[in-house]
């Protein structure tokens, strides 16, 4: 496009809260009857800015949060966010004063830890989380005593117990298979804790890809992070959930010059000139989170409309794309590299899949540097993230 309506000079994302709302909404109406979302907002909203989506989502009626570590669920509190947030990585005890203040729920990350936590002598509020196959965090499903002690800490408020599915973004009958297992050992140490007589907490399993396959029943909390940003990677086995895009990624053009054939453009002289050449040099770089691996055309940007492949090396700041045959552009025109533009649109997914990686980490890299437009719809409503 020739100018985009929230340039800011340089690089920057535009995050469209409608659409955050609008799959709030969809994803909401596609939970089982009694399951709550659990907005997972760690990394700063995997790119999209923590208290913006929040802010919006808590206006949205939702009240229950995930972050991944105590400060990030300190930042949502300081900026008055409400509800249940859990802190889905592990907190070094020495911080409890600090999860106690801020009403922080922890994750137990083992049985051994929650004793820990419990002898600290805090009233703290917890998830118990069980590993069901993933062999990351959480007490074994096998130590049902284990996990039932953990019942009885007197200073521990149990919230909920969860575990966490680790092939669902596979289609293979053998990751189907596996997620089936787990939710499986899931649901019989659920039983076995019922049998001894404790009153369960809400039990959750479910994310994101998990909502999107229709995977798991009746669970306390789906946490879903990627699917609210609409940027999930697939959709599958015949979930359709109308997901939008949310974020947008665009630079400006800081100049057009053409070189002759068999001239060398950036670093290492990667590209060499095959025809005579128009390139324009974007003013976004790998410390803004562009991957270098979209270096040498496996990565394009949308210019006017159309796209144009990089070329050369991504460099920090810059990188340089082949407009030959797209004769219009010129300095100032917006570069997209994540998002619409007119008739065409590079998707988080497809711009993932280009430099080898899944759109989580491409999102979540997104860097400081980059300015942040937030577009909200007066006509729903939704205010700037102060008013909250
Ligand atoms: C990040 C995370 C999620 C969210 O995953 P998505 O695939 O983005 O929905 C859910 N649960 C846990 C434990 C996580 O770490």
């Amino acid at each position: 496009m020739k100018r985009a309506a929230f340039d800011t000079g340089r690089a920057w994302v535009e995050i469209d809260i409608n659409s955050l709302i609008h799959n709030a909404r969809v994803l909401q109406k596609a939970l089982p009857a009694g399951c709550r979302m659990m907005a997972v907002v760690k990394a700063n909203a995997y790119g999209h800015g923590d208290i913006e989506v929040a802010a919006a989502l808590s206006r949205e009626g939702v009240d229950a949060f995930a972050v991944a570590t105590a400060d990030e669920g300190i930042r949502l509190r300081w900026y008055g966010i409400k509800g249940e947030i859990l802190v889905l990585g592990y907190t070094d005890p020495q911080r409890i004063p600090e999860l106690v203040r801020f009403r922080l729920s922890q994750t137990i990350v083992d049985a051994a830890y929650a004793k820990e936590l419990d002898w600290a002598g805090r009233p703290l509020q917890v998830h118990i989380k069980v590993d069901t196959g993933m062999h990351r965090l959480g007490e074994s499903c096998e130590h049902v005593g284990g996990i039932a002690q953990i019942f009885r800490c007197g200073n521990l408020k149990i919230n909920g117990i969860f575990t966490h599915l680790c092939s669902l973004e596979g289609n293979r009958p053998d990751d189907i298979a596996y997620s089936g297992l787990q939710a499986q050992r899931f649901q019989s140490l659920l039983d076995a804790l019922k049998a001894r007589g404790i009153t369960l907490p809400r039990a959750h399993m479910m994310s994101s890809y998990g909502v999107l396959s229709r995977y798991g029943t009746g669970h306390g909390y789906a946490r879903i992070g990627i699917a609210l940003y609409g940027a999930a990677s697939l959709q599958s086995e015949g979930r359709y959930i109308d997901l939008r895009p949310v974020l947008a990624l665009r630079a400006n053009v800081a100049l057009v010059r053409t070189v002759p054939a068999g001239e060398s453009a950036g670093y290492g002289r990667l590209f060499i000139a095959q025809r005579e050449t128009r390139l324009a040099v974007v003013t976004i770089g790998y410390a803004d989170g562009v991957p270098r691996s979209l270096s040498c055309g496996k990565g394009s940007v949308l210019l006017r409309g159309r796209s144009a492949p990089i070329v050369g090396s991504v460099c920090m700041d810059q990188l340089t794309v082949d407009v030959t045959d797209i004769p219009d552009v010129e300095r100032g025109d917006t570069a997209t590299l994540i998002g619409r533009d007119g008739p065409a649109e590079i998707t988080a997914a497809q711009a993932a899949m280009d430099a080898g990686t899944i759109p989580n980490e491409l999102l979540c890299c997104l860097g400081g540097r980059l300015e942040r437009a937030y577009l909200y719809c007066p006509a729903e409503r939704l205010g700037a993230a102060e008013e909250g």
